[in-house]
């Protein structure tokens, strides 16, 4: 066992604070990763506070998470001492089940293993990124391209990914219209990527707050969801929309906005039910969809996506001192657009 610095919840109510955790040894397929970034997602937030159910404690959380090989099991084959790797959202899968074979191990039957709060295979509760080393099984290890900036990387393993599965599977792409609802750590990755892949994208946030920020990113168009003028004058325009927003949203007001066979998608999750007027549906043969991160091959084609285009997540760099205070930002909307730890702060 490696015994390696980390920060962790030490219950629901309390503050994060500095403290060691246990990565197991070194299997025939696993790698040790020396962790140089850290992303921070809203679900951690969610988790830690045990607000998505109950969850052990101590818990480390983290999966967003960048650094480098430092060392291989014996049978490793993907993945080589020194090479920038990344891991996100899942570590493992049963990978026997119809959706793991077919290479759509996020949606494993037997439900994939989290990267933190989730039983391993072994027993043990898996810990996530905000520690310096990690222990992950080398097919559930990213190849991070070098032209991606380092501690921009981190937030592709979720952010990144939950955002480019859905636009990818919808097709945007030239002549779609693309909203994305929401311009926050989800949002405006949405944003650059659906434009980079050459869709007509808009930006549907509550205030014109950010609207500069959401035209720098390539949207055409921005508009404030607070206006009900908005609705009126959008009815009947969209392919395709992506809400990256976790509250209740007008499901009849949104619904309306698409044109024929187009598709509302969710990948933020509020924790009430959503009301959805089937007859809002019927009209231009409406879809409303989920959708949850993506399969570790399409996680692979988001980040070579991302490095041949140039796009990288907008992050502020914080040290592992100014966690706490990042999460109460956090949840107040006050970050541009993505928190990353730097590790070294914790070594
Ligand atoms: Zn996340
Ligand atoms: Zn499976």
């Amino acid at each position: 066992m490696l015994t390696v610095n980390a920060i962790a919840a030490p219950s629901a109510t309390e503050p994060l604070v500095r403290t060691t955790i246990e990565r197991r040894d070194l299997g025939p397929r696993d790698i040790l990763i020396e962790i140089r970034y850290a992303g921070i997602c809203h679900s951690d937030i969610h988790t830690v506070r045990g607000e998505w159910g109950e969850v052990a404690y101590p818990l480390t959380v983290g999966h967003e998470i960048v650094g480098s090989v430092t060392e291989v099991g014996s049978e490793v084959s993907r993945h080589a001492v020194g090479d920038r790797v990344g891991v996100g959202c899942m570590v493992n899968s049963c990978r026997e089940c119809p959706n793991c074979r077919a290479g759509q191990e996020q949606y494993c039957e037997n439900g994939n293993t989290g990267t933190y709060a989730s039983v391993d295979r072994d027993g043990t509760t898996t810990q996530g990124g905000y520690s310096t080393h990690v222990v992950v099984d080398e097919d559930f290890v990213l190849r991070v391209p070098e032209a991606i900036p380092y501690e921009a990387a981190a937030p592709l393993l979720c952010a990144g990914i939950t955002t480019y599965s859905p636009l990818a599977h919808w097709n945007a792409g030239p002549g779609k219209k693309v909203a994305v609802v929401g311009m926050g750590g989800l949002g405006h990755m949405a944003v650059k990527i659906a434009v980079a892949m050459g869709a007509e994208v808009t930006v549907l946030s509550q205030t014109l707050g950010k609207k500069d920020d959401g035209l720098a990113f390539g949207a055409e168009n921005y508009h404030a969801t607070r206006d009900a003028a908005t609705f009126e004058a959008l009815k009947n325009t969209f392919d395709l929309i992506i809400n990256t927003v976790s509250a209740p949203i007008d499901m009849a007001a949104y619904l309306g906005l698409l044109r024929l066979d187009g598709t509302l998608v969710s990948v933020g999750a509020p924790p009430e039910p959503l009301a959805v007027p089937v007859f809002a549906l019927f009209g231009n043969r409406r879809s409303f969809a989920g959708s949850g991160i993506g399969s570790i091959g399409e996680t692979q084609e988001m980040l070579d996506f991302c490095a041949e285009r140039g796009i990288a997540p907008e992050v502020e760099l914080i040290t592992a001192d100014q966690v706490n205070e990042a999460y109460e930002r956090v949840l107040k909307s006050d970050v541009r657009y993505r928190f990353v730890i730097d590790i070294d702060s914790l070594r």
